[in-house]
């Protein structure tokens, strides 16, 4: 780094308001770590919090902690939390299960609210486990329901008076390309559609106003953005309006009266219908934590530096990508661009081992995408310019052709 670029992002580190946040995270000397769009890091307070909920509430409070500890009404508390980041309101989020369960339960949801209607529409190209979910539910009903994936710039085209549902996500996870929210909604209400926003790349990452959109249901996930820790329970919202749609996942915790211990399902008033079983409650404990320190952070704020650090990132990468063949995939447009930035390059997965070797960490995604993500709380202006040398220097040595980084690991 050269000593005017130096002071340069030691000026832009200096007077950044987000600052603090980085302090609050457990991230090791000399990391950088650019994959906190899949596992967020983690948060002090969530190890001092996990302490305390194992040692003390179900080590001494013991079964008495699902009330003394409040551990009954955790989905419900945390759902409460998460509904202020997206704009949506009390008792319109729940914090349970996977993206994936909640999917299938937004899917059926949506179809038992748009009876004679069978297809459920979305984009190729989506995250696989969506596209899964639905051809899953397609299977399950004997093909009385289609599952159709239009390509991206076809989707509202495909909206018929067929579409029961179209489930899109806000944030595409491979570009980072952004969906207006409010636009496609009302398009898709035009034709009779309700709509199911997946918010995995969205929440925490970019301001969402869910309520504001008119959004029916969405699903995210807990520990990308939102710092839950691996595995953590994702979230589900459904509007106010449509709390009466009865679950097909219609577990006991989704009952009007869990303890009542009755034969015959009744589904619960609000946005509870949408439990299915125990929560799990250790899980639920780290997510809460990660989400209130994302409260702590003032979203405009976050977004706005987000952006800064994309800027920079691109504008480091503009000679390499002319020296070494890197072709930029997420979008420049603000307004289109979510919290990271994608390139393609035909040895990405080989150049992001390299840069794992060098500390830094971001991530691929098949079949030649290097995705970088930004996350504001814990990123610092140097760490971008700081990843572009590496990166950089793994070109220069040709670092990325050693013999151990030509195969492909299970998890990438
Ligand atoms: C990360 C992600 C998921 C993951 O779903 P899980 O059930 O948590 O494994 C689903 N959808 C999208 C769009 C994602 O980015």
């Amino acid at each position: 780094m050269t000593d005017a670029l130096l002071a340069d992002v030691a000026k832009l580190d200096a007077a950044d308001p987000l600052a603090g946040f980085r302090d609050r995270f457990h991230l090791r000397d000399g990391l950088i770590y650019l994959d906190g769009n899949s596992l967020g890091a983690l948060p002090r307070s969530t190890a001092r919090r996990l302490a305390r909920v194992v040692t003390e509430e179900w080590g001494e409070g013991l079964i008495m902690s699902w009330l003394g500890a409040d551990w009954s009404r955790a989905p419900q508390r945390i759902g409460d939390k998460i509904a202020r980041l997206l704009g949506a309101a009390r008792g319109e989020i729940i914090a349970t299960d996977s993206t994936s369960v909640n999917i299938f339960k937004a899917l059926t949801a949506a179809l038992s609210l748009r009876p004679g209607r069978s297809k459920l529409l979305s984009e190729a190209g989506n995250f696989p486990t969506d596209l899964y979910m639905m051809q899953g539910v397609e299977a399950f009903l004997g093909g009385r329901v289609r599952a159709v994936a239009a390509e991206p710039d076809a989707v509202l085209e495909a909206l018929d008076h067929d579409v029961a549902a179209l489930l899109l996500t806000q944030v595409h996870y491979k570009s980072g390309r952004i969906r207006d929210m409010a636009d496609v909604t009302r398009k898709a209400h035009a034709a009779g559609a309700l709509v199911i926003w997946d918010l995995s790349h969205s929440a925490g990452a970019i301001p969402v106003d869910l309520n504001g959109a008119h959004a029916d249901f969405a699903i995210g996930c807990g520990y990308k953005f939102l710092n839950g820790g691996p595995g953590a329970p994702a979230y589900l919202f459904a509007a106010a309006r449509h709390q009466t749609a009865t679950p097909v996942l219609s577990g006991w915790f989704g009952h009007a009266r869990p303890f009542a211990f009755e034969e015959v399902y009744e589904p619960a008033r609000g946005i509870e219908r949408f439990l299915c079983g125990t929560p799990p409650v250790l899980g639920l404990a780290a997510l809460e934590a990660g989400v209130e320190l994302m409260l702590e952070a003032d979203m405009a704020e976050l977004r706005r530096k987000s952006l800064a650090l994309g800027d920079l990132f691109m504008e480091r990468m503009e000679p390499l990508c002319a020296r070494y063949g890197f072709t930029l995939v997420s979008e420049r447009e603000p307004a289109l661009r979510g919290s990271q930035v994608a390139y393609a390059h035909p040895k990405g997965y080989q150049i992001v081992q390299a840069l794992k070797a060098c500390d830094v960490i971001a991530d691929f995604r098949a079949p030649d995408v290097l995705r970088f993500g930004l996350t504001p709380l814990y990123l610092r202006y140097r760490d971008i310019v700081e990843t572009v040398e590496r990166l950089e220097k793994v070109c220069a040595t040709k670092a990325w052709a050693r013999g151990e980084y030509q195969v492909r690991a299970a998890v990438t």
